[in-house]
């Protein structure tokens, strides 16, 4: 038919560029759905404890289960509710689900259990993020103190002023805060080590190819030192393989994560990993 052709008329013209534009635009529309109709999961993956291997916490990250689009990663989805604005409202729904399922863990009996959650650079500017934060511990009488917030390096180092004065607002609440994905950016030492946190992520990046790759083994040592000076706690992303892990536990990162471990998984698999009570390693 005639809107046929002239669909494949364009496509011949730039194809790639339709493509993106169309992918774009489907997004954005079942985005705006998406909260509504439920779409929205958290899977949790495990943080275990360097040298016992037990799990003494979680990373909460978004999953979107769209019927006919099936799972999105959030490195797709993520920057497009950025750029529309609704990341402030998905944000919120991450931050009640994620307090919701540490006051279960922690009235199970897992006391000293901590969830991170993920904070996106347009949530850290937003003037209202720690009276939100505020409201939700409230709201469901979660301990502060065992609720993480991960922020990259880039949305710390944007515009220090405001950081230093939002991370002051988070520590007063008593959360716990760390630099997600670290290496990454770009941060200037003396700033990093002016800001009120507690733990420091080593982005995977740097952990794939331990141990052959020489400058990445001096990388990471240099990391890990350097975060035990600022007394931050240590923890390495993306671990693979049992090589990777004895060679950061040697250099004393304290914690880990990675599909050597598990997978982030839903919270009821999740609840099957923590009750069985075994160590990961
Ligand atoms: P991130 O915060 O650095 O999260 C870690 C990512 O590494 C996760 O990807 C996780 O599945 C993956 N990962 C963990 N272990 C391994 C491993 O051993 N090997 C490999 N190859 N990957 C591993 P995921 O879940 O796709 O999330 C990607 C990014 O999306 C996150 O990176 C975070 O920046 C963002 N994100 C996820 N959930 C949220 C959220 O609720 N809010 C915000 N603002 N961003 C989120
Ligand atoms: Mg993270
Ligand atoms: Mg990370
Ligand atoms: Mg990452």
């Amino acid at each position: 038919n005639a809107k046929r052709q002239g669909r494949n008329i364009v496509r011949c013209y730039d194809d790639s560029m339709l493509e993106v534009t169309e992918r774009r635009m489907t997004l954005e529309v079942e985005l705006r759905k998406a909260l509504l109709n439920k779409q929205f999961i958290l899977h949790y993956q495990p943080r275990i404890n360097a040298k016992t291997k037990c799990i003494v916490g979680a990373e909460a990250l978004l999953r979107w289960e769209h019927p006919t689009l099936g799972s999105l990663s959030p490195v797709e989805f993520i920057p497009v509710l950025e750029e529309m604005g609704l990341i402030h409202e998905v944000g919120a729904w991450v931050m009640e689900a994620a307090c919701q399922q540490l006051k279960i863990w922690h009235n199970c009996g897992f006391s000293d259990f901590v969830l991170s959650v993920n904070l996106s650079a347009v949530q850290f500017r937003d003037i209202r993020l720690a009276q939100e934060i505020g409201d939700v511990i409230n709201r469901t009488g979660i301990t502060p103190k065992y609720l993480e917030f991960e922020l990259t390096e880039t949305a710390i180092m944007e515009d220090v002023a405001q950081t230093q004065a939002t991370l002051a607002l988070l520590k007063e609440i008593g959360v716990q805060l760390a630099v997600d994905d670290f290496g990454t950016g770009y941060s200037s030492l003396g700033y990093l080590r002016s800001f009120p946190l507690d733990t420091l992520k080593v982005d995977r990046t740097f952990v794939s190819e331990l141990p052959g790759n020489s400058s990445d083994r001096s990388l990471t040592s240099a990391i890990i030192a350097m975060a035990r000076s600022l007394s931050l706690h240590v923890v390495a992303e993306g671990i693979e393989t049992q090589e990777q892990a004895e060679f950061l536990l040697e250099k004393q990162c304290d914690e880990f994560q990675g599909f050597l471990y598990s997978k982030p998984v839903d919270s009821k698999a999740f609840d099957v990993l923590l009750k069985s009570g075994k160590s990961l390693g």
